[in-house]
């Protein structure tokens, strides 16, 4: 694991005043470590090699703490996470593409969609909590490896 990446991710928390557990920090590394964006019962199997007492409100309640954070987002559409690429920011919306074969995902941040989602929600006087905005297909390699065949 980058230790520069813990380093940055434990002064945010002292910053916040919130504590980035043991377990905490290991289910980020994990959900970093994991190329694919990993559900609770993956991250749960893999918490138990280093912690075999590992149930699974140990997961959901380090998965919460991320979240709220801003370390980590959830696809939505799979119920699964993935590693924030600008975790400083609390509270941001991003854009997922999201590979169905290799199960890859990749965090865009664009502000042009984002204040155009914000100013649809507005015009329907609608108080939103959150944007969900994933794109499924094929990823590039994934689709560079199919011309091949
Ligand atoms: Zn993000
Ligand atoms: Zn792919």
């Amino acid at each position: 694991m980058n230790q520069k990446l813990i380093q940055q991710l434990e002064d945010i928390c002292s910053a916040r005043g919130v504590r980035l557990t043991p377990q905490r920090r290991t289910v980020y590394e994990l959900i970093y470590e994991n190329k694919k964006a990993s559900s609770a019962y993956e991250l749960l199997e893999q918490l138990k090699i280093s912690e075999p007492k590992a149930k699974p409100p140990t997961v959901y309640r380090a998965l919460d703490f991320l979240l709220e954070q801003g370390f980590i987002h959830r696809v939505e559409s799979t119920n699964s996470f993935v590693s924030c690429c600008s975790f400083g920011e609390q509270k941001h919306y991003s854009h997922l593409l999201i590979c169905d074969q290799c199960g890859n995902v990749v965090e865009l941040q664009d502000d042009t969609l984002i204040a155009l989602l914000n100013s649809n929600v507005d015009k329907h006087g609608f108080q939103f909590s959150n944007h969900v905005i994933e794109s499924h297909g094929i990823c590039k390699t994934c689709s560079s490896l199919e011309v091949e065949k």
